[in-house]
């Protein structure tokens, strides 16, 4: 395969692809159908380019983003079974996956069923809900590493706590799961789930998740709230009422308006309880 064919965008609405809807241009969005293609793509670019999943945990400037932005397509969301282990491409969405298990009976990741990612981006950020970690069911994964070399690690060859993996420095290619065969309650375990998601986490306007990691055995957004700041506004970005660790994007909301947000929180919490919020979105720039 010639890497003339590798799939360029110029000039892209990187907004549009994030759940948050913020967000400057790509510059050069490629779109890279298999793991080959990425290899000979790392290879040519170097070591400086951004890996876009789902978007649904990115706080993106809205410049002229110079670095090359890089989307896996096609093969990377493949799902493929053998047993009860599942090989995962990295751009499956989870939401696809929680189908696929339903349908499958399989058993394992019920409670992270309604995050709107892709299982690269989980498991680049050991996302976790209710308990469960994505990597629970993990086995193995295969990546490519920013020179274009591509392995395998198996999870004890992972570190991954809360919010942290090692992974976040690699490319992930595909997960291999070891999902357990169960009965047939699952669906309904799913259904229970997502409407204690949708009850908690506020899904009205268009939103990143939480914006803060939670400091050791508290929680950011019930400081939010404590410190009175539930609802407050600048332009059309807005700290969520129901969540206070969302910040939700009323319509045309900036960069710079969020990123006030955030210092504004930041500070307030500080000055309260000498506390220094990390963040948990990822900032492009
Ligand atoms: C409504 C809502 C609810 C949410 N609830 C939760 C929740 O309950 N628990 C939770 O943990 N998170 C939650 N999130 C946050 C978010 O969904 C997670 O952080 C998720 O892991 C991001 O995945 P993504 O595919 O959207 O990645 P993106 O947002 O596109 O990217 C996030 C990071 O992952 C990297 N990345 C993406 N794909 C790959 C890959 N293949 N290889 C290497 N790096 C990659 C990106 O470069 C970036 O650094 C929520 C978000 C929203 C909007």
């Amino acid at each position: 395969m010639n890497s003339k064919k590798i799939k360029l965008k110029q000039n892209v609405e990187l907004g549009q692809l994030t759940t948050l809807g913020i967000g400057g241009k790509a510059k050069y969005l490629f779109l890279v159908k298999n793991s080959a293609e990425l290899s000979r793509l790392l290879k040519k670019i170097g070591n400086q380019f951004y890996i876009l999943g789902n978007g649904s945990n990115l706080l993106i400037k809205d410049i002229l983003i110079k670095k090359p932005v890089i989307k896996l397509t096609d093969e990377f969301g493949l799902i493929k079974q053998k047993g009860n282990l599942l090989e995962v491409g990295s751009s499956t969405l989870l939401s696809f996956l929680v189908k696929y298990c339903i349908e499958h009976h399989l058993e394992g990741i019920e409670n992270l069923a309604g995050i709107p990612a892709t299982i690269g981006g989980m498991l680049s950020s050991a996302a976790s809900s209710f308990g469960t970690n994505i990597f629970d069911c993990l086995e193995e994964v295969e990546v490519i590493d920013r020179k274009g070399s591509i392995y395998r690690l198996k999870k004890d060859e992972i570190n991954y706590g809360y919010r942290y993996s090692s992974l976040r420095d690699l490319i992930i290619v595909k997960g291999y799961f070891n999902f357990s065969k169960e009965g047939k309650k699952i669906k309904e375990k799913i259904k229970n789930i997502v409407k204690k998601r949708i009850a908690l986490q506020d899904f009205s306007f268009p939103s990143c998740g939480s914006v803060f990691k939670n400091p050791a055995s508290l929680a950011a957004g019930a400081l939010v709230e404590q410190a009175g700041l539930s609802g407050k506004q600048k332009g059309d970005v807005k700290i969520s009422n129901k969540h206070a660790n969302f910040i939700l994007n009323l319509g045309r909301g900036s960069y710079s308006q969020a990123d006030y947000l955030i210092k504004h929180v930041k500070e307030v919490i500080y000055q309260r309880e000498g506390i220094i919020l990390e963040e948990e979105v990822k900032r492009w720039s």
